[in-house]
């Protein structure tokens, strides 16, 4: 199949969250299997490629947004490294993409960004039209490509290449909709009868990703556990109904990792390697990051390592709520890398203070500690209000670093939970996003490691067989990709 990604973030060019690894991920494990995969995402400022190996297959490419108006832009091809590697468009538009930062910089969101990703959309379906690569499916993600489903269906219906392009919607974040005053509404190029509250009209303002709902072909969330979540009031953030009528083409497929990158036996950021036939290097592990986070070095205390955009998505509030229980009640040290809302930072910093040689912390983002974090610690913490995959604890049960999580989106389709009569599951597992009820589940991990350590080997054991590769998920995604071109 040919296969268009169109994409605002794709590692390792630009990347926010998980979504832009999604992407790379992906479009390499499709290639792999034989498939003609090509990404196309905006030129931004802060990419720096090589000039000698970008080609220029495009310039200039005319665009006509809504209200008469006229875009001029440039496309340039890429080479996304890897085996296979991958062609990426760059769609480059000076006034538009030609800044520091992706959706926001340091002063706050851009406030043309539904101009700026209405016309990204639009110069997708230009360049399949314009170009020699006539893609079957073009596969969007979030709120920034959910036009492109609409202009295929409303602009093009006839058109001999984009009449018969399927789409296909992922949805990584259902907490980020994209809705823009109605202003806007004369750029997008929308007919009128599309701003209603079935497509695109949402309190007054455009909802791009509810259009995107309305529009393509299928859609899918990140996990299968969370396709369910975003069809109930509180999970769909608004938009569950709309999700509901869509409800025979939503699916949920779960998300891979990149064991290449994320593999204790080769990684290079470790002191020391291990496997999981011998453990000990991963006790050297534990003792550097002791060491690096000025903690007490002993074997004996587990380490709770939490590494995390500092949102209250991810649940830290209720980890704040406990932080002085635990250190009464249990023999433990906890570890947090992370950056974000200023009132989780003040909070991590106050701990840091005064529990020295117990709570040990970064503030920022740094690489090589989250691979020590993975490596060093013996539970990781994931308490998040949702998740709709989440990546690293995929990286914890690979790393033998057993997830105590809230069951929430991915976090359930990929721990098990202890089973303390046989010492079955892959972590702990707690469901009511309260402090009591994470305080308990911390306290079940302490005890477990405490008084029944056997059951903690074989956990770290079978946690560390656990895989989940883009290959599994490629193959979820060419059977919908298929479907979705049978509809057409
Ligand atoms: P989200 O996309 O919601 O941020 P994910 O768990 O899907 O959450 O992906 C986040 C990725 O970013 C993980 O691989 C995590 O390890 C990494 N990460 C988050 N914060 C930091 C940080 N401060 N330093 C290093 N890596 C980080």
């Amino acid at each position: 199949m040919k296969i268009l990604m169109a994409s605002s973030e794709v590692a390792p060019f630009a990347k926010v969250g998980g979504l832009a690894d999604m992407v790379s991920g992906l479009s390499k494990s499709l290639k792999k299997s034989g498939h003609d995969v090509r990404i196309i995402m905006p030129y931004y400022k802060d990419i720096h490629l090589d000039k000698k190996k970008l080609k220029t297959v495009l310039t200039p490419m005319g665009v006509h947004m809504g209200g008469g108006a006229e875009e001029w832009c440039a496309v340039h091809v890429f080479f996304l490294e890897g085996d296979p590697s991958v062609q990426v468009y760059f769609i480059e538009h000076h006034y538009y993409f030609n800044r520091s930062g992706i959706y926001f910089d340091r002063w706050g969101e851009f406030g043309d960004n539904a101009k700026r990703f209405a016309f990204f959309c639009l110069a997708v379906c230009q360049f399949c039209r314009d170009l020699p690569f006539k893609p079957d499916v073009i596969h969007c993600h979030d709120w920034p490509t959910s036009l492109i489903p609409a202009y295929l269906k409303l602009w093009y219906p006839f058109d001999p290449i984009l009449g018969r392009c399927a789409s296909v919607l992922t949805i990584h974040n259902i907490g980020y909709p994209g809705t823009f005053p109605k202003d806007f509404w004369t750029y997008l190029g929308l007919p009128a009868h599309s701003f209603c509250e079935a497509q695109f009209e949402s309190w007054n303002q455009i909802s791009f990703l509810k259009g995107g709902i309305y529009y393509a072909d299928k859609l899918t969330t990140v996990s299968p556990f969370h396709a369910m979540e975003v069809r109930t009031p509180e999970g769909g953030k608004g938009l569950a109904p709309y999700l509901n009528r869509r409800g025979s083409d939503l699916f949920g497929i779960l998300n891979g990792a990149d064991y290449d990158i994320w593999n204790p036996e080769t990684d290079p950021f470790l002191p020391a390697n291990y496997s999981e036939k011998d453990l000990t290097g991963k006790a050297s592990c534990k003792k550097e990051l002791q060491k690096r986070f000025g903690l007490e070095i002993n074997p004996d205390r587990p380490i709770f390592g939490v590494i995390a955009r500092l949102t209250f998505q991810k649940g830290l509030d209720l980890l704040m709520q406990i932080v002085h229980s635990l250190f009464s009640e249990m023999l433990l040290q906890i570890i947090v890398l992370g950056d974000g809302e200023s009132y989780l930072v003040s909070g991590i910093h106050y701990f840091t203070r005064i529990y020295p040689g117990r709570f040990g912390s970064y503030i920022g983002y740094n690489e090589e500690l989250s691979h020590l974090i993975e490596a060093g610690s013996d539970f990781f913490l994931m308490p998040s209000l949702y998740e709709p995959c989440g990546l690293n604890q995929f990286y914890s049960l690979r790393y033998g670093t057993l997830p105590v999580v809230r069951a929430t989106g991915g976090l359930v389709d990929t721990v098990g939970n202890y089973d303390e009569a046989t010492g079955g599951g892959t972590g702990f597992i707690f469901h009511e996003p309260s402090p009591r009820a994470l305080y308990y589940t911390i306290g079940w991990a302490v005890s477990t490691w405490y008084d029944r350590p056997k059951h903690i080997h074989k956990m770290i054991s079978r946690a560390m067989k656990k895989r989940f590769d883009w290959e599994r998920s490629s193959k979820e995604y060419t059977l919908l990709y298929e479907a979705a071109v049978r509809r057409k």
